[in-house]
């Protein structure tokens, strides 16, 4: 990839499938803006607000996706803080069908197409294994790998001090869940990027580094 040049791609995967580490990689090394969707909507799930106590029912308890309009004005609102310059990153949307048109008329609003959409296909086994061993800060939201064992053995956060916990809808039957959801309504955005010759699939089953070096080399094309 040219990082001197305007780009613009989608990251998308089932839970466990290594988002949030390939983002951070790839953030750091391009320099990119990365609009973390789920991040934001549980930022506004923890405010207390009206809309916020919708959002946490639908991604807490329910473990669905929210309402699309919602998607469109989060990748709006982020936009309108970033440079034009800066290339982007959106990770998790679309995840239906029906947000295609929102996330590319939101981009296409200010110029940007897509570039390339970054799939990392996980089986539903692997995804509940892994975010079982997945913990983060409750206060810094610093991550954690390890059993529960580990984290006992850890006490508190090392950077901050806070206590170590998982996500709300981290539990088995929430990534059960929201395997479910991605297969029946992520899989046609995946399918429908395919087709469009924008697709890179990679397989998340590899380790961190092997899964970033494929990605590099494939959108080096662009
Ligand atoms: P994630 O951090 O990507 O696992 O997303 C956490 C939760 O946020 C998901 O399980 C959904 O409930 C919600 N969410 C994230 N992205 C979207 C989206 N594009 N459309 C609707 N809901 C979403």
């Amino acid at each position: 990839m040219n990082d001197s040049q305007l780009h613009n791609y989608i990251l998308l995967g089932p839970p466990g499938s290594g988002k949030s580490t390939q983002a951070n990689l790839l953030k750091s090394k391009y320099h990119l803006t990365h609009i973390d969707i789920g991040s934001e909507l549980r930022h506004l799930a923890e405010s207390g607000t009206d809309l916020g106590k919708v959002i946490n029912e639908i991604i807490n308890v329910k473990k669905e996706l929210v309402p699309d309009g919602l998607i469109g004005q989060v990748v709006e609102h982020i936009l309108t803080h970033t440079s034009a310059e800066q290339s982007i990153l959106i990770d998790g949307a679309p995840r239906r069908v029906s947000q295609i048109d929102e996330v590319e008329g939101a981009l296409a609003s200010r110029g940007r197409t897509i570039d390339k959409v970054l799939f990392l296909d996980l089986s539903e086994e692997v995804a509940v294994k892994r975010i079982s061993t997945r913990w983060l800060c409750q206060e810094c939201k610093a991550p954690y790998i390890g059993t529960k064992e580990d984290i006992a053995h850890m006490g508190t956060c090392s950077v901050c001090g806070g206590s170590i916990g998982q996500r709300k809808d981290d539990t088995p039957e929430g990534v059960a869940k929201r395997y479910t959801v991605f297969m029946e309504e992520t899989r046609p955005v995946i399918e429908y990027y395919e087709t469009e010759g924008k697709l890179v699939r990679v397989d998340a089953m590899l380790a961190p580094d092997e899964v970033y070096a494929y990605i590099e080399k494939n959108i080096g094309s662009v």
